[in-house]
């Protein structure tokens, strides 16, 4: 499993990184969120779909 952050989409509301930090990063410039690159580790999976669920604007796209 990977996921990646639509930059044009993200609105930068901080809460995939709230719901999976080990995955998701949001920079303290203003930037768009980021996901890690590659796969996601097991114990990571849950909350990395559950970050992409609750996203407000579904800028996580999970494969
Ligand atoms: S939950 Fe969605 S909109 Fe919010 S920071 Fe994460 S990717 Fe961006």
């Amino acid at each position: 499993m990977t996921a990646q952050v639509l930059q044009e989409a993200c609105i930068q509301c901080g809460l995939c990184p709230s719901i999976c930090p080990a995955v998701f990063t949001l920079p303290g410039n203003g930037g768009s969120a980021r996901a890690v690159e590659g796969e996601i580790p097991l114990e990571q999976q849950i909350a990395a779909q559950e970050a992409a669920q609750s996203c407000p604007v579904s800028a996580i796209v999970i494969r």
